[in-house]
């Protein structure tokens, strides 16, 4: 677009928004197109547009549609993959951070502009809560159209199976409301398909009743037994148990023995969401499997699960996947990989799966991993983007040493790793459906900024 063009468009899109626009030489304008993740990402939006109900939505897209602008759509900007921000128009949905809830009925609908921890403070004040994943900072945009996976999961499932209904503003500016009734077609592809089908400016959750758990920091020395022992131990365990365990080097933390810092650690959040005198008693089995190099655990408030976040947010390599089980050889090329790395925080991520997750059946929603068993992310962390082929080669090369017979990754979990690796999110005949009704509600590819299905061509 001509720069004439595009000033007359932002001196347009001011005025229709009341100044919640953000363009280049606007203070604000570095801070409003960083993303939280995505590496190295350094795009320059024509301008950042932060509406403030599904109608401003419906225009933004317009606008994309007749400049022919690329569309970023930002939730919370955790995106591995940079795709809350592009260079040409970003929907910033920061401004819309509404949240009604009935407390009685045990649903509330939330707009999008809402972090994780912003919804799960305002649900947690009545004794409620939705089930999102570990990080507070993420939006809840993001991760419920790709399915969600967090501390609940193996008790309540995924985020999309507490996933009601959904307004919807489609590319041809439609705003729709969709459930099992109105546009199921939709409805299904919305949960785990990702942003491909419109932009979801409300969400209504199921509530359930959780006040207190069982839980927090549980450090093991990460020898190949420890972990197998870890796994088992979190696989036998009630359901009501969900763990996510990142193996890596002990950071120097004052709790951590000296003499482990550097090494590697399990380093388990553990969260017990069931009765609260079986907490302990869940908790002692993967006590004995070492004695803990720290033990933090206790019952608190679930928003204890959520500890202050880290501002810093350094260069990532990353990749995910789903493995069958963790033998004394996967464990052990876990340990070799993780000491052979010069990445400032090399990590492998296990999260033990099954339980209600599993119960719904691989087609009912666009999330078909129902029976992977263990979902695995390695991630390689540094500070100099010079390394990044190095660190992006262990990454690949650690992948290929534990990948076993499921191919499938999970789809919020995915850098830019390219279409084939989107299509694998997908088995089992989902991705072309999903390409089916992608083709019915973007037949454009307007919202293509993204982990992109495009549209079937009949
Ligand atoms: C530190 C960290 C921890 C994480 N932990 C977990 C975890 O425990 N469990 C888990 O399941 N995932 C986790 N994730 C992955 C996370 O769910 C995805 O990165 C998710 O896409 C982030 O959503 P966002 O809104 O914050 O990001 P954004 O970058 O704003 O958006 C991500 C993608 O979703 C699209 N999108 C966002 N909101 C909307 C919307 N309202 N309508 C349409 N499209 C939208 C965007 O266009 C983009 O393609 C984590 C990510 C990070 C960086």
């Amino acid at each position: 677009m001509s720069i004439d063009r595009t000033t007359a468009l932002v001196r347009a899109l001011r005025r229709e928004f009341d100044g919640r626009v953000v363009a280049p030489g606007d203070s604000g304008y570095d801070e409003a197109r960083a993303v939280v993740y995505g590496g190295t990402a350094d795009r320059r939006p024509t301008a950042i547009l932060r509406p403030a109900n599904a109608e401003q939505v419906a225009r933004v897209i317009a606008v994309a549609r007749e400049t022919g602008l690329p569309l970023a759509v930002r939730g919370g900007g955790h995106s591995n993959a940079g795709h809350g921000v592009c260079d040409g128009l970003v929907l910033d949905l920061s401004a819309m951070k509404g949240i009604d809830i009935d407390v009685e009925g045990r649903t509330a609908w939330a707009e999008t502009g809402l972090t994780c921890g912003e919804y799960l403070a305002a649900v947690g004040a009545h004794g409620l809560v939705t089930g999102f994943g570990d990080t507070a900072s993420v939006g809840i945009g993001g991760i419920t159209l790709g399915g969600g996976v967090g501390y609940l999961v193996r008790k309540h499932g995924l985020t999309v199976d507490d996933l009601l209904a959904a307004e919807i503003v489609t590319a041809d500016g439609a705003i729709l409301h969709t459930d099992a009734d109105h546009h199921p077609d939709l409805f299904w592809a919305i949960r785990g398909g990702g942003g491909n089908f419109g932009v979801a400016t409300r969400l209504r959750f199921r509530l359930h009743e959780l006040d207190r758990v069982y839980g927090g920091l549980l450090i093991l020395p990460a020898t190949p037994e420890a972990i197998v022992s870890f796994v088992t131990e979190a696989q036998a365990a009630p359901e009501e148990l969900s763990t996510i365990a990142n193996i890596m080097p002990a950071p120097p933390m004052p709790f951590v023995p000296e003499e482990h810092h550097g090494r590697p650690v399990i380093m388990a959040m553990m969260c017990h969401a069931g009765p609260a005198e079986e907490g302990p008693r869940v908790m002692d089995r993967f006590r004995a499997i070492a004695p803990p190099l720290a033990d933090l655990l206790g019952e608190m408030p679930y928003a204890g699960m959520y500890p202050p976040e880290d501002e810093l947010h350094p260069i990532s390599d990353f990749t995910n996947m789903f493995i069958d089980r963790v033998d004394h050889d996967t464990a052990t090329t876990i340990v070799h990989y993780l000491n052979t790395s010069t990445a400032t925080l090399p990590a492998a991520q296990l999260r033990v799966l099954g339980g209600a997750m599993a119960r719904i059946p691989a087609d009912a929603t666009a999330f078909p991993h129902r029976q992977s068993r263990i979902m695995v992310n390695l991630a390689a962390i540094y500070e100099d983007p010079a390394e990044s082929p190095l660190h992006r080669a262990w990454v690949a090369e650690f992948a290929a040493a534990v990948r076993q017979d499921d191919q499938g990754a999970y789809v919020n979990f995915l850098a830019d790793e390219g279409d084939e690796r989107v299509r694998v999110a997908y088995p089992g005949g989902a991705y072309e459906r999903l390409a089916a009704i992608k083709a019915v509600y973007d037949p454009g590819n307007v919202f293509r900024v993204n982990q992109n299905i495009p549209p079937a061509t009949s």
